[in-house]
């Protein structure tokens, strides 16, 4: 006898806060778990059919940690205290699926204790990955670092259902408030730090379920050949989605599956410089030195090849903005002369603002002064 629960959509499993007596198992149907806490309701994680939500409390003893809601007509097999021993012996093979969700569930718990007491940034027995895959460099996200999840994002953001365009399943995404934006500044890297907020974390919507992931206002726009190799080749899964980023952790992950995607079918240099642009922030972030070295360069390799090979239409004023960019990057990097050598050939793009050239210019002077002392001191 299975002890059958039978709901309609937007039915309401359990509240946040309620004593956890029981668990459940998906038959049919998904459900969405909910933070109610916030001033906005964030859906914490979809359950997904065949799969187990509230174990954790159940077993832990503690009370609801969400409010569980049906995002469709759903049907549910509740497990409690006076069924369990059934459930288990009918079901072994879920219930060894069950162990693996609470030993990952307590791993999460876990790494959320050590982020809170930790004072270090990063382990570094473990790598920040960056490989190269013909002729594109990927990132990989071996290296686990302590950066929580800021409190007042929460603050700026809603939630957003999107329709995935390669698996075709409908999934929630943290979006910004954009009226609520206030730019603090604008860095000389070009970086716009916010009030409360980084526009970085939300760039890019990751379907958790084929994990699928793109820039937003490209995550459309991929056609029916792009679209069927994508469904061949993603990895995927299917318990749960996680719908809220609880570390930077999670951010590097979409920043990982748009490098491989955008490996697989982009010749833009400049979306791959903007792809490797957030990366070198993100790891400034995390104040990961080594790391934030070789992302630039490959960042400046792009830059360069947008600058010499690409055929894309840059306005004159995006074109000084390049050559100011890998200067910049070269002069970082300590190799002046070329640095230099980039900001001359913005000079000679016709047609940019006043503003533009006179910025340039006062670059280039400072650049020629730090470039002449150092002869001077060489000559002596
Ligand atoms: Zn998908």
């Amino acid at each position: 006898m299975i002890n059958k629960v039978v709901l309609n959509s937007g039915e309401i499993v359990y509240k946040k806060g309620e004593m956890a007596l029981s668990f459940y198992f998906v038959l049919k149907g998904s459900i969405n778990l909910i933070d109610e806490n916030n001033e906005s309701n964030f859906a914490y994680k979809q359950i997904m059919p065949n799969s187990f939500f509230g174990a954790y409390e159940f077993f832990s003893e503690i009370s609801r940690s969400y409010t569980a809601v049906c995002l469709e007509d759903v049907e549910l097999e509740l497990v409690d205290k006076s069924n369990i021993e059934n459930f288990v012996s009918r079901n072994s093979i879920m219930s060894f699926d069950l162990l693996k969700q609470l030993s990952n569930e307590l791993k999460l718990a876990n790494e959320e204790l050590i982020n809170k007491s930790s004072t270090k940034i990063f382990n570094n027995d473990k790598e920040f990955m960056i490989s190269k895959i013909e002729d594109d460099f990927v990132v990989e996200t071996d290296r686990v670092y302590r950066k929580a999840i800021p409190k007042e994002h929460v603050i700026y953001l809603f939630d957003k259902e999107v329709e995935c365009p390669v698996c075709r399943e409908k999934f929630k995404v943290n979006q910004i408030k954009y009226s609520k934006l206030k730019l603090k500044v604008k860095l000389e890297d070009g970086r716009k730090i916010y009030d409360g907020i980084d526009e970085l974390w939300y760039q890019i919507w990751h379907c958790p379920l084929c994990n699928y992931a793109n820039f937003q206002n490209s995550f459309y726009k991929i056609n029916n050949k792009v679209r069927e190799e994508l469904r061949e080749k993603l990895p995927r899964n299917v318990s749960e989605l996680r719908l809220v980023k609880t570390s930077i952790n999670d951010v590097f992950k979409d920043y990982f599956y748009l490098s491989r995607i955008i490996n697989m079918f982009s010749n833009s240099s400049f979306l791959k410089a903007r792809l490797w642009q957030s990366i070198v922030w993100l790891l400034e972030d995390v104040e990961d030195e080594e790391n934030v070295n070789k992302a630039k360069r490959i960042l400046r390799g792009y830059y360069e090849d947008a600058w010499f090979n690409s055929t894309e239409y840059i306005n004159p004023n995006d074109e000084v903005k390049l050559t100011m960019k890998i200067g910049t990057l070269y002069f970082e990097d300590g190799d002046i002369r070329t640095a230099r050598d980039y900001l001359l050939k913005g000079t000679q793009v016709k047609g940019a603002s006043k503003i533009l050239k006179q910025e340039l210019n006062n670059r280039l002077i400072s650049i020629k002064k730090i470039y002449s002392n150092k002869k001077e001191s060489y000559n002596n």
